[in-house]
C-alpha cells in the first residue's frame, strides 16, 4: 500500500549547504555557483546560522549538503553542534568518497543518516552520470559506513538515462544493507537546464513511464525490508494540490546566505528569505512566496514557469492531470508491501 506523506507542518527541514565545492561533475548536478555562492562556511558562520533556525523552529532536522558536504573539514563539529542546539536528526548527503575521515570523527548517535547519492546499478549505468569510479567508491563508502554502525540512505535521481535499471536496485540495496532508499526525479535545475532535453537520455519520464515503473519498484524494494520514498509527481485532477511554500518549514540555505522555500526556485534570484548578519529577513518583492499563492488548474505554478513541457495539455479545456509539488511524496514501508 502506498501513503502520500503529509507535508509536516510542525517539524522545520533545514537544508544546509555549507560549500557548494565538489570533487565530481555530474551530468544533473543542481548545483549553480553563480545563485549559489563559491564559498565555504567558516564553522563559526555554521555555528551561528545553525543557532538561528534551532531559536525559530524547535527540534528541526538539519541535512548538511554540498557541494560535497564532507569536503569541509568541519564538518564533524557542525554535526556536534546541531545536537547540542537540539536538532532532532542530523543527515550528511554524501556522493561517497568521504572526506576527512568522517566516518571516524562522528558517531552513530550523532548522525542519523548518512544519505548516499547513487544513479545506476552498476558502474555502466551509473559512471557516464556521476563520473568514472564513482559507483565504485560510493558502494564502498556505504559499506564502510555500514561496518562503522550508521544507518544508509540512498537516493537515485531518475531520467530516461536510468529509468529502465531501477528493477536492479532493490537486490543491490539488500546487498548493501541500505536501511531507506529515495527516489528522486530529475530537475531542471544547475548544469541541467531545458536545452538538456536536446540530449534525450537526461529528459524527465512521461507520466505513464513514471506510474508503470516507479511503484513497482518501490514495492519491490519494501519487500527487501527497505523503507522507499519517491515523489508523488502528478496528481489526479481531483487530488487536493498544496504548495509546500505555503504549508511547510522547509529552508534551503546557501553559503552566500540565500534562504528559498522552494527547490524548483533555486536557479534564480527569488529567495524569499535571507541571512544578514546573523539574522533572517523577508527579500524585497517580487519573490517565489509571491508566486506560491498564484492558483493554476495545472498544479504547480513553477512547473509551468520553468518546465512548462511537464504541464499536461488540456482535454476539453482542463487538464487530465496536475503536477503536484515536488516535495510531495509517496511512502512504502516494508509493512505495507507486505499488506499489500
Ligand atoms: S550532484 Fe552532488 S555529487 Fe554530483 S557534482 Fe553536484 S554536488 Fe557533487
Ligand atoms: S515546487 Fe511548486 S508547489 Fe512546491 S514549493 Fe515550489 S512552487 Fe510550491
Amino acid at each position: 500500500m502506498r501513503k502520500t506523506v503529509s507535508f509536516t507542518r510542525h517539524s522545520a527541514n533545514v537544508f544546509f549547504h555549507i560549500l557548494t565545492r565538489c570533487n565530481l561533475h555530474c551530468r544533473h548536478c543542481y548545483i549553480n555557483p553563480d545563485q549559489h555562492g563559491r564559498n565555504t562556511l567558516e564553522i563559526d558562520t555554521i555555528d551561528r546560522w545553525l543557532t538561528l533556525f534551532a531559536r525559530r523552529h524547535p527540534s528541526p532536522n538539519v541535512i548538511f549538503l554540498g557541494g560535497e558536504p564532507t569536503l569541509h573539514p568541519d564538518l564533524a563539529g557542525a554535526v556536534k553542534r546541531s545536537r547540542g542546539l537540539g536538532y532532532a536528526s542530523v543527515t550528511i548527503d554524501t556522493n561517497g568518497y568521504l572526506f576527512h575521515n568522517i566516518l571516524d570523527r562522528v558517531t552513530p548517535d550523532e548522525v542519523d543518516y548518512f544519505s548516499f547519492s547513487l544513479d545506476g546499478p552498476s558502474p555502466s549505468v551509473n559512471d557516464p552520470l556521476r563520473g568514472d569510479g564513482s559507483f565504485e567508491q560510493c558502494t564502498r563508502g556505504i559499506a564502510a559506513a555500514k561496518q562503522s554502525g550508521f544507518s544508509v540512505s540512498l537516493i537515485y535521481t531518475v531520467s530516461r538515462a536510468n529509468i529502465d535499471h531501477l528493477r536492479h536496485m532493490p537486490p543491490l540495496l539488500a546487498e548493501l544493507g541500505v536501511d531507506r532508499f529515495f527516489i528522486q526525479v530529475i530537475g531542471v535545475r544547475g548544469q541541467w537546464t531545458e536545452d538538456a532535453q536536446r540530449v534525450e537520455t537526461l529528459s524527465q519520464v512521461d507520466r505513464d513511464t513514471w506510474l508503470e515503473v516507479i511503484p513497482p519498484v518501490a514495492k519491490a524494494a519494501a519487500r527487501q525490508g527497505i523503507a522507499v520514498t519517491f515523489p508523488k509527481v502528478f496528481l489526479d485532477p481531483e487530488e487536493p494540490f498544496e504548495c509546500a511554500g505555503m504549508v511547510a518549514d522547509n529552508y534551503f540555505i546557501f553559503p552566500n546566505g540565500r534562504v528559498y522555500r522552494c527547490p524548483l526556485c533555486e536557479d534564480y534570484p527569488m529567495h524569499s528569505l535571507e541571512i544578514r548578519d546573523d539574522r533572517l529577513v523577508k527579500t524585497a518583492k517580487v519573490n517565489e512566496a509571491d508566486l506560491f499563492p498564484l492558483f493554476i488548474s495545472e498544479g504547480c505554478i513553477m512547473n509551468r514557469i520553468i518546465q512548462p513541457r511537464n504541464l499536461p495539455p488540456a482535454v476539453n479545456g482542463k487538464p487530465p492531470y496536475k503536477i503536484a509539488c515536488c516535495m510531495l511524496k509517496e511512502k512504502i514501508t516494508p509493512i505495507d508491501a507486505k499488506a499489500g
